[in-house]
């Protein structure tokens, strides 16, 4: 909109949407009434509207909003008390067309992409909740974030912006099941937002088996672009890996990861498989888990085992799903 206002008036309306967060054109006191009236006629807001939360206040809680045109997605707020930190997991997409079959976010394809307005409202619907901006934001729950790489940029960026919602970039993590052309971009963009690339096997014929993206970018080609990632960055790439009994967490798959992550420095997250309806993988026993997770430390990889936060409310990993909460 070409309206011959001063440049320093949308650094004001940044401030009002983003810092300040008001969902009113009235509520933009320092612009004068006719820009107000101005900007109501051609701008709407498009508040998210919450249907459903689940969880309560200190605890992991998943929100269910609708979107103006009444499609839905979820988010979660993931506190951890003992630092006194809150994450927010939010979507980027309705649906996913990559099908991981641990997933429920990707069972019935992709219906759109979100816009960099809905990812960032996601983020503002929960500094509301929390009473301030979250500490640290993922991209992690329905999508794939490089399908929709534009609007998730531009989210980024904005939620980064010291006049926006200021959460540092080393605090924004972008997270992919592998598509390659997207890491290449990524690699481009001179930002220090942390990379995770969702690994889930050891080799080829696995992850195949479970996450149809393999066979669009194998994993020799992924591990290519990691590599080359980490060498144009410097900067260290986070790898997912879903532990599921009998099928990925043995000590000898343990190994196999160790000789392919070798190449270059990275951390490796083990996640316990979080149960969903269409997929009757099961979470290996805590032993089992252990001592993949030391074959790990002892090859010097930095790796977490993690709680499956939010299981019992369908909030974890691979449990968001684009409708209400059964
Ligand atoms: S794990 Fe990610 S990429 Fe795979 S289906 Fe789920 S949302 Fe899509």
């Amino acid at each position: 909109m070409q309206q011959g206002q001063p440049a320093f008036r949308a650094k004001q309306i940044f401030d009002w949407l983003y810092g300040k967060r008001v969902s009113s054109f009235d509520e933009m006191k320092n612009l004068p009434v006719p820009l107000r009236a101005l900007l109501a006629d051609h701008f709407v807001f498009h508040d998210l509207e919450t249907l459903e939360t689940s969880g309560s206040m200190g605890e992991t809680r998943k929100f269910l909003f609708q979107l103006s045109d009444q499609e839905l997605i979820e988010t979660v707020i993931i506190p951890a008390p003992r630092r006194k930190k809150n994450t927010v997991c939010i979507s980027g997409q309705v649906g996913c067309r990559f099908g991981c079959a641990f997933c429920a976010s990707g069972q019935k394809g992709v219906v759109r992409n979100l816009t960099a307005g809905e990812i960032v409202g996601q983020v503002m619907e929960a500094a509301k909740e929390l009473g301030g901006r979250p500490d640290n934001v993922v991209f992690m729950g329905i999508g794939e974030p490089f399908d929709n790489y534009d609007a998730v940029m531009k989210s980024v960026r904005i939620l980064n912006h010291p006049d926006g919602l200021n959460i540092g970039a080393r605090k924004i993590t972008v997270s992919t099941c592998g598509v390659v052309p997207g890491i290449e971009r990524f690699a481009e963009e001179g930002l220090q937002v942390e990379l995770s690339v969702s690994l889930h096997a050891p080799n080829e014929q696995i992850r195949s088996s479970i996450m149809p993206v393999n066979e669009t970018w194998p994993m020799a080609e992924l591990m290519d672009a990691c590599a080359a990632y980490t060498e144009k960055t410097n900067r260290i790439i986070t790898f997912e890996y879903t532990l599921i009994k009998d099928l990925n967490d043995s000590v000898e798959q343990a190994r196999e990861l160790v000789q392919l992550l070798r190449r270059f420095p990275c951390r490796v997250n083990l996640i316990p498989l979080s149960p969903v309806e269409e997929f009757d993988g099961e979470c290996p026993e805590t032993e089992t888990m252990q001592a993949f997770f030391q074959t790990l430390e002892n090859a010097h990889i930095n790796t977490t085992l993690r709680d499956s936060k939010g299981s019992k409310l369908k909030a974890a990993c691979g449990q968001l799903r684009s409708r209400r909460i059964d």
